[in-house]
């Protein structure tokens, strides 16, 4: 199977259906790990080196691969030998394919979008193109030194009448950029070097064929990358759209917690950015359900249930419905959301919010809910740590209020080694800090590192916060949602370009 070059994306539907399927997924080091998202949880995952495998790491020999395959196939197991771009593009499909037909194991193969066609895409190099170039040639820069059959014919490849391209030609350029300017191709032929195609850290380099040894080494082009030799390159569009998305270049991390960082990476990742993940805060079940189904019991005591999180919501609800009640039980109560995204995951559950306020936060909230509802009697379902604005405006307005967790925050005591690393070598750009917890999460997480990227703040709440850690925020949401922090990181970065 396919995997497509890099873009997590680019995977066929049919192999999503197939990793799904798989009992043993067998991948390369090309393979972007996202992708592996898609594979059945039970199943085993092993990278098997080859193409794109870093000098320290062992690079399985083909026949063992093989073996490794027909093994596991013969124990009744569904194998997914998953590549880099196309099988069929350099991807030694041809040599398993063989040895599974030698074992008789039914085999099927899944195309995945290769790299040349991928560079033309997200590169806008149009590698054919009606008026210029009517053909490409695919051309290894790597031949094996057991190939059968003769080497390859340069003379041919230079009057080749199109666009060449060349994969695993980065390390030999100088070897066959001079076989075929001997050959006759011109050497101010327009080339480009399209590095780490359609991934947030894609790189193009134009040259001409004589220019091309000195340019690899002038910026240390390292493997992958293809070479595109031709016209098309002096037709290609000066920024692709790739490259010309706003967030393009920019590492963010991400810091909430796991199952709720979706939406925010889907939307960075839109915007061209390379998202990092670390989790600051760990959102969990109540240490204790006794207090939580001993008041939804008594739920008649109440005349308000208020939510300031979307936890909130999802943890209360669930625990209802979940101990054999149903949303009936709620049906005399008001219901109050703190803003967007928590009155959105009521309406999950079917149930409309009666009151949001103008501002996303507690103070806004409780002074709406002290205006209409004062000394009315209110529930808040809460976090185990938070804050204590909402009950004591409540409180001091002469209304009755409990107070119940419903779900568990605690922080997560150590950065993931990959995060760590990125935040030493000073690769993160942007950290994004979308609540005081967090906020005091990632203090303890980073420390002083804290400093180097750009920190963006949901509300004045977690700028406050992070001000009494020692910490600037760079720029804060004017609205106190996920789009509304994107919308002033835009903003930021917008007046950093200009
Ligand atoms: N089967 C793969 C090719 C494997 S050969 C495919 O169809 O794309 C390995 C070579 O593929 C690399 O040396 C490089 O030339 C090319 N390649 C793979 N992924 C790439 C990427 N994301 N960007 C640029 N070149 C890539």
């Amino acid at each position: 199977m396919g995997a497509g070059p890099g873009d997590p994306g680019l995977i066929t539907l049919r192999g999503v259906q197939c990793l799904a399927q798989a009992d043993l997924v067998l991948h390369d080091w090309l393979v972007n790990p996202a992708i592996l998202r898609h594979a059945n949880p039970a199943a085993e995952i092993a990278c098997l080196g080859s193409h794109g495998a870093k000098a320290t790491q062992r690079v399985i020999p083909q026949d063992e691969v093989n073996a490794r395959m027909v093994t596991a196939a013969q124990q009744g197991k569904t194998v997914v030998r998953l590549k880099g771009g196309d099988p069929d593009v350099f991807g030694r499909s041809a040599e398993e394919i063989e040895a599974l037909d030698a074992a008789g194991i039914p085999v099927e193969t899944v195309p995945g979008v290769t790299a040349a066609l991928a560079a033309a895409g997200y590169a806008g190099i149009p590698i054919t193109h009606g008026k210029h170039c009517s053909a490409v040639a695919l051309v290894t820069g790597h031949e094996r030194h057991n190939k059968v059959g003769p080497p390859l014919d340069y003379g041919a490849l230079a009057r080749f009448p199109g666009t060449l391209v060349f994969y695993m030609g980065v390390t030999t350029a100088p070897h066959w950029s001079g076989a075929l300017i001997t050959e006759g191709k011109p050497a101010d032929t327009p080339v480009a070097i399209v590095r780490r195609c359609s991934l947030p850290d894609q790189q193009t380099v134009r040259c001409t064929l004589a220019t091309l040894p000195e340019t690899i080494a002038e910026h240390r082009l390292r493997p992958p990358a293809v070479i595109i030799v031709g016209q098309a390159v002096a037709l290609a569009t000066e920024v692709p759209w790739f490259a010309s998305r706003p967030l393009f270049g920019q590492c963010v991390l991400v810091t909430r917690p796991k199952d709720q960082a979706g939406p925010l990476w889907q939307r960075l990742t839109d915007l061209g950015a390379e998202v990092l993940q670390q989790p600051a805060i760990r959102i969990s079940d109540p240490a204790d359900w006794g207090p939580v189904d001993a008041t939804l019991e008594r739920l008649d005591r109440y005349d308000w249930l208020v939510f300031s999180s979307v936890n909130g919501v999802r943890y209360l609800l669930d625990r209802l419905c979940n101990g054999g009640g149903d949303l009936r039980r709620l049906g005399h109560m008001k219901l109050a959301a703190i803003g967007p995204a928590t009155a959105d995951e009521l309406r999950r559950y079917r149930l409309q919010a009666d009151l949001m306020p103008q501002q996303y936060r507690a103070e806004s909230l409780a002074d709406e809910l002290v205006a209409k509802a004062g000394g009315e009697r209110f529930l808040l379902a809460r976090a185990s740590r938070g804050r204590e604005v909402l009950a004591q405006r409540l409180t001091a307005a002469g209304s009755t209020v409990d107070q119940i967790v419903v779900y568990s925050s605690t922080d997560v005591p150590q950065p993931e080694p990959e995060v760590a690393a990125a935040m030493s070598a000073g690769r993160i750009d942007w950290v994004t800090v979308t609540s005081s917890a967090i906020a005091r999460s990632l203090g303890d997480l980073f420390g002083e590192q804290l400093h180097q990227p750009k920190l963006a703040s949901i509300s004045p709440i977690t700028s406050g916060v992070l001000r009494e850690l020692g910490f600037e925020p760079a720029v804060e949401a004017v609205e106190y949602t996920m789009d509304g922090l994107i919308e002033v990181m835009l903003a930021n970065q917008e007046g950093t370009v200009q």
